[in-house]
């Protein structure tokens, strides 16, 4: 981290120069993120009981600390916390948790293309991601099997060339944005130029860990896509959006591209009213629409995050009456061999 001058407003109200440290490049984020429910608690001043070991052998815990800066110190049901702290309960098991719960293996077409719905496709473009959510529904997928670079994902185009039907493709992975602009621009462009690809969808969750990760490079080929672009952002918690990440969002907004968000429901975290009306509004107010509330996906591992589906619909009918229709996520579940998601 290098240092940069900026004028600053003192105390007194005056403006003076200073010396301040500069913003780490997100991928300088990426190599300082914490690694261990130890370190996470021992930064937070929290008991270490809150972690297991047993836990991380099976997902390592990972945590950018721009995130983790997001978090209430010395608060062990902090809701950023709790998405991303191990626990002992994900070493239980039950006969309903399963390791593919919404059938992605079965949608494989090959070349790290999954299909599940009629004209989309899902590109696994990469194991990688820029924080391990304890409650993610892929934390047990085969990505060593997925095609990586150019070369594996020339195979991966070749069969969306093929299928005329094909009139959306949706980055996903792990995460595509923990891949290089260099690449991401080159894929983007190699999709864009399919005549019968209409719109490019890309799954997210970096800009909401390490917010810089919209940088001038990205939005450079935001602007240029031959075709609309739409990022499916992945907020939670209305406590996860701070200044830098809003500005993320206005940047990726002011590049023209479509931003939504889809949470998943998670107990404890945000199964309330309240919480899911905060999110919604500071979403609303920076132009990111909320698109779905996902209901838990039964991963084995993660059944202690799960909510009721009477609750769910609970909240989102008091969402109706408090915001306006285009604030209010639909409530849905993902049920592996289904045409769509299932409306709750
Ligand atoms: S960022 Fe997405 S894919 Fe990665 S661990 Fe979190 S939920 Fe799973």
């Amino acid at each position: 981290m290098g240092l940069v001058m900026a004028t600053i407003l003192a105390t007194d109200g005056h403006s003076v120069e200073a010396t301040l440290p500069s913003e780490p490049s997100w991928q300088e984020a990426m190599k300082r993120a914490i690694r261990s429910g130890h370190d996470l608690c021992k930064r937070l001043a929290i008991a270490p009981a809150l972690s297991s070991s047993q836990a991380e052998a099976d997902f390592p815990v990972f945590v950018p600390l721009e995130y983790v800066n997001r978090m209430r110190k010395g608060d062990p049901d902090d809701p950023l916390l709790r998405q991303v702290a191990s626990s002992h309960d994900e070493t239980l098991r039950s006969d309903v948790a399963l390791l593919d719960p919404v059938g992605d293996l079965a949608a494989q077409l090959g070349g790290g293309v999954l299909q599940k719905y009629e004209r989309r496709v899902l590109l696994i473009t990469t194991g990688a991601c820029a924080v391990h959510c304890r409650y993610c529904f892929r934390r047990h997928f085969p990505y060593e099997t997925a095609p990586k670079g150019k070369t594996g994902w020339s195979r991966s185009l070749r069969l969306i060339e093929q299928d005329r039907s094909i009139d959306e493709v949706i980055l996903s992975g792990g995460d595509p944005l923990t891949l290089a602009d260099e690449s991401l621009s080159w894929l983007i462009r190699q999709i864009g130029a399919i005549g019968h690809v209409q719109r490019i969808r890309i799954h997210t969750r970096v800009p909401v860990v390490i917010p810089q990760r919209v940088c001038e490079s990205l939005l450079k080929w935001v602007r240029e896509s031959a075709k609309p672009l739409f990022f499916v952002m992945h907020f939670n918690h209305a406590q996860e959006i701070d200044h830098s990440v809003a500005k993320s969002l206005r940047a990726l907004v002011s590049a023209g591209a479509t931003v939504l968000n889809q949470a998943v429901l998670l107990r404890g975290i945000n199964d309330s009213v309240e919480a899911q009306k905060q999110l919604c509004l500071k979403l609303i107010n920076l132009q990111v629409l909320p698109y779905y509330l996902h209901q838990l996906d039964l991963v084995q591992g993660a059944l202690h995050y799960q909510v009721t589906d009477q609750a769910g619909a609970k909240i989102v009918e008091a969402l109706r009456a408090q915001l306006p229709g285009y604030g209010v996520p639909k409530l849905v579940r993902e049920l592996a061999g289904q045409q769509s998601k299932t409306p709750l």
